[in-house]
């Protein structure tokens, strides 16, 4: 079992990259285990979908923990009480997030005091801090939030910077002389995410007082499928490399997760630097950026920008994921409110309509249809998806594949185009075709360029 120092601040954090004082001298971790505990009746009757102990659950993988088991407990303290105390006979570390508002069934503050045999006891600070976040909004506390200020007796507060609620640290002691740490956090995923990433993540990794930094770098690629990838990174996926890479993958685009640790920040970023160079060397065809929320259609905008050239989607199927996603792009920061490289988007059911659109005769063809479109509406590049499966027949189970061509019409009136053969469940079905349209529009840049 590993031993903790006692809780105590651990740093400032800075955006990506926060000090750490690291578990151990050399680049091995020890074996850290924990246990993640999701606390509230919308948990547990379903109403709500546990996000928290998934964001948790990577997170701490990042960190090197293996986290061994998630518990769910519902709003009633004799289920919290025994939660608690059997997490922290089991784990390492224990991460417990919700119920800590001021309300009655908020019971996790009393929950832990009472699996580890303590009394709550007022922590004046943090009623401070409380009030003062209710007088800068205008109001005074009500009497009831005092008791977000309670704490079991020995805790160290966990500062939010967001909310009323503070977290709670404290060591479990158990009685084999062992001991585990418990860390409560408010379940506002958005609280919790702050608090866990500014404060806990370098008190997890808290020991021999060895000054150590962590930073992260998300890479992004499509066209590939998750095991040709794994298949490609060897050992580079290894869970004890450092630095670390972790895979997920969201509708078909694969999100690679680079975590270093280092004795400063510049030696974290050439190790990021090196492993980024070594994974384009294995995979750069299908890499389009960078960011947890950068997606491909963020990589056009930005090629099409940077070359002063504009783009009109034409959507056939009666669907516009695509033309959703492009205008949506606007309200996005790093983008302006005018997106010049946006042309619009055309949604129509079949190529028929298309013609009749476009005042086209019977028998034009496609191609002539965006010749047309281009010239009328000043687009250097069409992109045409023909078209998105029905999901009229929607069910639970993924659809049969389908046919669907993606035609662009490039600015030296050329028509490259590509049919594939796309099927995938009805929930990300057209987001699937979506994606792959971009694809080859990125593909057909490439080709005109010196790619993106
Ligand atoms: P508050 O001060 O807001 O009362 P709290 O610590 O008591 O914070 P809860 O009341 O349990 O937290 O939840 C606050 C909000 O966060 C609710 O909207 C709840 O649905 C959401 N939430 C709680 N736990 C989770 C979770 N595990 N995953 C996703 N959302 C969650």
């Amino acid at each position: 079992m590993t031993r903790f120092v006692a809780p105590g601040q651990c740093g400032n954090p800075v955006f990506l990259i926060f000090h750490l004082l690291p578990f151990c001298h050399a680049k091995r971790m020890p074996h850290i285990t924990a246990e993640i505990i999701s606390i509230g009746d919308e948990m547990i009757t379903g109403a709500r979908l546990d996000t928290n102990t998934q964001w948790l659950s990577q997170r701490l993988g990042e960190l090197g923990v293996d986290v061994q088991f998630h518990s769910t407990v519902g709003d009633t303290l004799s289920h919290n009480t025994d939660v608690f105390r059997i997490a922290a006979r089991r784990a390492d570390i224990v991460v417990a997030t919700g119920g800590l508002g001021p309300t009655r069934d908020d019971l996790t503050r009393e929950a832990i005091a009472e699996s580890l045999g303590l009394p709550l006891q007022l922590h004046e600070p943090s009623l401070e801090f409380i009030r003062s976040m209710f007088q800068r909004r205008g109001r005074e506390m009500p009497e009831r939030n005092s008791c977000q200020a309670m704490f079991p007796l020995g805790a160290t507060p966990i500062h939010n910077p967001q909310g009323t609620a503070p977290g709670i640290d404290i060591i479990a002691p158990r009685e084999d002389g062992t001991q585990s740490r418990i860390f409560a956090l408010p379940g506002v995923p958005a609280e919790m995410k702050t608090m866990f990433d500014e404060t806990v993540a370098a008190a997890v990794l808290a020991s021999n007082g060895q000054r150590q930094h962590i930073a992260h770098h998300i890479m992004k690629f499509f066209g590939i499928g998750e095991s040709d990838m794994e298949q490609r990174l060897g050992d580079m996926i290894a869970r004890d490399r450092q630095p670390r890479v972790g895979i997920t993958v969201s509708a078909a685009t694969i999100s690679l997760r680079i975590v270093a640790t280092g004795d400063s920040p510049e030696e974290c970023e050439s190790a990021i630097a090196k492993t980024r160079a070594e994974i384009l060397d294995q995979a750069g065809e299908f890499y389009f950026g960078d960011g947890e929320t950068f997606e491909q259609h963020h990589a056009v905008i930005r090629h099409l920008n940077k070359i002063g050239q504009r783009l009109l989607l034409v959507e056939l199927g009666r669907a516009a994921p695509l033309g959703d996603r492009f205008a949506a792009v606007s309200d996005e920061p790093g983008f302006t409110a005018d997106v010049p490289a946006f042309v619009g988007g055309i949604s129509l059911a079949d190529v028929e309509d298309l013609r009749q659109w476009t005042g086209m005769p019977q028998d034009a063809s496609a191609e002539s249809c965006l010749t047309a479109l281009q010239k009328r509406l000043s687009a250097d590049w069409v992109l045409l998806v023909d078209e998105y499966p029905s999901l009229h027949r929607t069910s639970d189970h993924p659809l049969p594949g389908s046919d669907v061509t993606f035609t662009v019409a490039a600015p030296d009136g050329t028509f490259p185009s590509q049919t594939q053969h796309l099927g995938a469940h009805p929930s990300i079905l057209h987001a699937r075709v979506a994606k792959a349209g971009l694809f080859w529009l990125r593909k057909c840049f490439a080709a005109a360029t010196s790619g993106v």
